[in-house]
């Protein structure tokens, strides 16, 4: 049957057939919220009818600036269902950045997490077209501010039906926009739709990728404003798992920690920077990590120690991911395959430190200069070039991409190289950015910001290895 691949069918199967599994929060009003996934969709349904009191029409973007959160998740899937565009704005980059990402989305209402209260202040001249702007807490915790047009969430939904009937939208639908950073220019948007965001999930809860089902308790620690915090969101309330969000304590290794054991994590996410500090904690106080067994790590390269630690010290399968904002962003996994499983030492080791293999829906290839294939020889190293129904076709109103090429492909800026085995090797980057705790760093936006004081010449940045940054 033609059905469309909607994201509004993972959030009813899951309301259908897990309404009791919990969502664990910390937020910023609450060190531990707690609901199950009947709740949480019944208000989704709720704020639905907000935005349709407020006459949002389709299309429309919804920003977010805010941690990972039960409300974060509401409004993922409110907003997509509803047939809006789920726009998730990364806190952490530049003020300037920030407004010309509001502006050039143009960004209808802007939900944001209270401790942003000072960040949108000295904003406001950028958010002109922003017409509510909702704090992510009740009336009693407002943050204090200025700003016109400002309201609780909580006051948002609490007149609100808790019946809303979801429209059946076209799967090629817009779900959600993140902006990515380029080594020029402005952030560029990536927009996902409903089809791509389906498959990507389906494809993610494989055996060999992150291999989810209904028994696993899953704590994304990726942020939800980094490429859809690597599409979890999605995949586990399609599988039906517990979900345990860690708000603004993501980088705390001590909540993280105690999540892990409370909580009964089995699977979590994140980048290098956040397991080295979770480790360095657990090491120090003498700690275990409960029923956590797997760890899925990427956005830079996993070192080999890291992996070591946690299988050797803690029984933790480390497994690395490589992907980007515009590959929604699962590309490679690694995952061991009979060729591979009986190695040990250091030949396992050679293996392990691979970005790993292309996930089914992804095809790869390495080209030289002029574009030719090179071989799968895990020695000749190339342009990493995909293609695949989770990867952007261009950017969000740019007309042009030097990036997408015409019979398809996406050069993704990484260079690697393949091994017989099919697993991908990342060897250098073409694009020049340093990334950071897996942030991209601009060199040439540090390189203007050093040139522009009086008594600097000339600058250039260049990235250096770091044990905890990478
Ligand atoms: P972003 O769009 O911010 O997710 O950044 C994507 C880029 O991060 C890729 O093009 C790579 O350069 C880098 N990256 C992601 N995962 C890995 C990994 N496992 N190892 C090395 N680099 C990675």
């Amino acid at each position: 049957m033609e059905r469309p691949l909607l994201i509004t069918s993972i959030m009813k199967h899951a309301e259908l057939q897990h309404p009791n599994r919990e969502i664990v929060s910390v937020t910023v009003d609450d060190p531990c919220h707690r609901y199950t996934y009947r709740e949480c969709f019944a208000r989704v349904r709720r704020l639905a009818n907000a935005f349709g009191r407020a006459g949002l029409q389709s299309g429309d973007r919804i920003a977010t600036l805010a941690w990972n959160d039960y409300r974060h998740f509401e409004i993922y899937y409110a907003s997509a269902c509803a047939g809006h565009v789920c726009h998730t704005i990364n806190p952490r980059l530049f003020e300037n950045q920030i407004s010309y990402i509001i502006k050039h989305a143009q960004d209808k209402w802007l939900f944001a997490d209270p401790v942003f209260a000072p960040l949108l202040a000295s904003l406001e001249s950028s958010l002109g077209g922003v017409e509510r702007i909702v704090f992510l807490t009740d009336d009693a915790r407002m943050p204090k501010h200025s700003l016109k047009r400002a309201v609780s969430y909580e006051s948002l939904i609490s007149e609100e039906s808790e019946e809303f009937d979801w429209p059946e939208l076209d799967e090629n639908t817009a779900s959600s926009l993140c902006y990515t950073s380029g080594t020029t220019g402005n952030p560029k948007g990536v927009l996902y739709s409903h089809r791509s965001t389906v498959l990507h999930a389906y494809a993610s809860t494989l055996a060999d990728v992150m291999g989810l089902g209904s028994r696993d308790v899953v704590l994304p620690v990726v942020p939800m404003f980094h490429a859809n915090a690597w599409g979890i969101p999605y995949a586990v309330p399609m599988v039906g798992a517990k979900l345990v969000f860690p708000g603004p304590k993501m980088g705390d290794a001590e909540t993280l920690h105690a999540l892990i054991e409370n909580e009964g994590v089995t699977f979590s996410a994140a980048v290098p920077t956040v397991w080295l500090g979770l480790l360095g904690y657990l090491d120090q106080n003498r700690k275990g990590v409960g029923r956590l067994e797997r760890v899925v790590c990427g956005g830079s390269a996993v070192p080999l120690s890291l992996m070591k630690a946690f299988s050797e010290r803690y029984g933790v399968e480390v497994q690395q991911a490589w992907g980007m904002t515009e590959t929604s962003p699962l590309g490679t996994f690694s995952a061991l395959k009979p060729e591979t499983a009986g190695l040990s030492g250091d030949e396992y080791d050679a293996v392990r430190v691979k970005q790993g293999l292309a996930v089914f829906g992804v095809e790869m290839k390495i080209t030289d200069d002029e574009g030719r294939e090179l071989p799968w020889d895990g020695k000749t190293f190339g342009t990493l070039k995909v293609r695949g129904p989770w990867v952007c076709s261009g950017y969000f109103k740019l007309d042009e991409s030097p990036a997408h090429e015409a019979d398809g492909w996406f050069a993704t800026g990484d260079v690697a190289t393949i091994d017989s085995d099919g697993y991908m090797q990342i060897t250098d980057r073409t694009k020049d950015v340093i990334k950071s705790g897996g942030e991209w760093i601009s060199s040439i936006e540090l390189e203007n910001t050093a040139v522009g004081h009086p008594a600097v010449a000339e600058a250039a940045v260049i990235g250096v290895r770091d044990d905890k940054w990478g």
